[in-house]
């Protein structure tokens, strides 16, 4: 049976903070609402974590870190956290629910993608508690050397609302798996499946305080958590202007940083790509999760030979998009995740035709009936005749909204593709495999797709180039973030050390 309940509720559902492995309200006893973005009706009441409630997950992790959890076996706690995935698997189909209604993503992204990858990510890492080994090094004489991986202590992990429980197993399953206790800010749009997390994580059996989740908001409970003290490591997602924050916050404390930020991928067509690949590859990077992704192919880069060719079908295409109910199956893309990103878009549409450019197709909200027009809906967009410098094609717009460029050649493409500031990911459509790989090496992006886009695998690390961050997730990349090696030096002869006389 499953343990989450299922997001049909007349009433809102109610949470309380997570903390030493109990439900207690905030210090200050406020709470605050989360609206569905599909009809703006509230979804659920939550406790409201500042700066107090802050201290007491710190403190309590730090005793989680210092007592049960450092003693367990890597065995154990492997087994712990895939017991985790389990769960998850069991109240997949709640979780995915629940996941829609709050963050507005079609049931069809939540049941079949988000879920499996958060499950896919728990289990991954609980394979690697037993796998986290030191080395021996050959240093020279009488000498034995070693080293010793471990955890870097209690970590505070801060995550956006885009991919809600996604973004949790992202940070969380390395963390416990590498032996690290646990504050977690989930984002204040989107704290509900983090918060069900909480359950099944009582429910695995995790020793109280490995695991605290402390909802709130930005400026209070994230900033608490970033610049505090007691915190071994701040690792974060979000926009690149939070991640700068956060970097300053952590630097007072000489805290340990990650952070996964912003990007503005190219998404590259040649002339001699496979057209109808192509122009799935091109929705698939800017209208999948409404365009809220951070490696979303935002620029879309045409070769000038098929450039109409192209536009034609990726229009006919674009216009019909199922937008709307996103717990109907058939949806492909529902509400942005709040009334604010919707505002931000519309303003971009507003930049884009003062810059010059032509707003191809979408452009404002779809007609939608019922309860939905109050949702934050938002049509595809194709904004043609952009130039790289302009506003649109170098500023990160998180929607459905993307800019396309042309090019004419190879130098000219990979000068305007490296001119951003961001480097998160980066696509490429062309049947020339050299040409692939080449470009492969050339862009400044910490993920390359050839012939495909938005493809994740736990075992594949994720991370940016320049201003999209530090640090790499996922795969064995992602257990650096969380340990910290020790170098231990044993003297073999058994002799006096001679330096200083006999
Ligand atoms: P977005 O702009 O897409 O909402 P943000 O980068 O603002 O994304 O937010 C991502 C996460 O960072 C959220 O959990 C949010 O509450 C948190 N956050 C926002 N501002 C701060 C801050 N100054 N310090 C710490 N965390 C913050």
């Amino acid at each position: 049976m499953s343990s989450v309940q299922p997001a049909a509720t007349d009433t809102p559902r109610k949470y309380q903070l997570f903390i030493d492995g109990q439900w207690v309200d905030a210090e200050s006893g406020k709470t605050f609402t989360t609206p569905n973005p599909a009809t703006g009706q509230t979804l659920a009441e939550v406790a409201e974590a500042d700066r107090a409630d802050v201290e007491k997950a710190v403190s309590a992790a730090r005793r989680a870190f210092e007592g049960k959890w450092s003693r367990m076996s890597a065995r154990d706690r492997g087994k712990l956290i895939y017991k985790l995935a389990q769960l998850i698997e069991q109240n997949s189909k709640e979780l995915a629910q629940l996941e829609t209604a709050d963050n507005g993503k079609p049931i069809r992204e939540s049941q079949y993608v988000d879920l499996p990858q958060v499950a896919e990510n728990f289990e991954y890492f609980a394979g690697y508690a037993t796998k986290i080994e030191g080395e021996t090094i050959p240093v020279p004489g009488q000498m034995f050397n070693y080293t010793l991986r471990e955890p870097l202590g209690v970590c505070g992990q801060i995550i956006p609302w885009n991919f809600p429980l996604l973004m949790a197993a992202w940070k969380l399953a390395p963390a416990l798996a590498a032996g690290n206790t646990v504050v977690l800010k989930p984002a204040e749009q989107t704290p509900v499946t983090a918060m069900e997390l909480g359950r099944l994580i009582q429910e695995a059996g995790f020793p109280d305080g490995v695991v605290n989740i402390v909802p709130g908001y930005g400026e209070t409970a994230g900033v608490a958590l970033a610049s505090h003290p007691g915190i071994d490591k701040i690792a974060f997602t979000g926009s690149t202007e939070v991640g700068k924050l956060i970097a300053h916050a952590a630097a007072d404390n000489l805290t340990k940083v990650s952070l996964e930020l912003g990007g503005k991928a190219p998404n590259i067509v040649f002339a001699d790509a496979n057209l109808d690949q192509a122009v799935n590859g091109a929705m698939m990077g800017i209208f999948f999760n409404q365009g809220q992704v951070c490696c979303a192919g935002s620029r879309l880069f045409l070769s000038e030979e098929i450039k109409d060719e192209f536009l034609d079908r990726f229009k006919e295409k674009a216009q019909k998009i199922k937008v709307g109910d996103p717990s109907d199956a058939s949806t492909q893309m529902g509400p942005q995740v709040s009334e604010e990103q919707l505002n931000r878009i519309k303003g971009y549409v507003d930049i884009a035709r003062e810059e010059g450019a032509n707003v191809l197709t979408g452009g404002c909200p779809p007609a939608l009936e019922g309860d939905f027009q109050k949702g934050y809906f938002f049509q595809p967009t194709i904004f043609s005749e952009v130039k790289n410098q302009m506003r649109v094609a170098q500023e990160e717009i998180f929607g459905p909204v993307t800019s396309v460029i042309t090019f004419k050649d190879e130098d000219d493409l990979i000068k305007q593709a490296n001119e951003t500031i961001y480097g998160l990911s980066a696509g490429i459509w062309t049947s020339d495999i050299t040409r692939a790989h080449r470009f492969a090496r050339e862009i400044k992006a910490g993920v390359v797709w050839i012939n495909t886009f938005n493809m994740f695998n736990a075992a594949s690390p994720f991370g940016g180039y320049k201003q999209s961050g530090y640090g790499r997730e996922m795969g064995k990349h992602a257990l650096e973030l969380y340990t910290q090696v020790k170098s231990v030096w044993v003297d073999l002869s058994g002799k006096p050390i001679g330096w200083f006389g006999k």
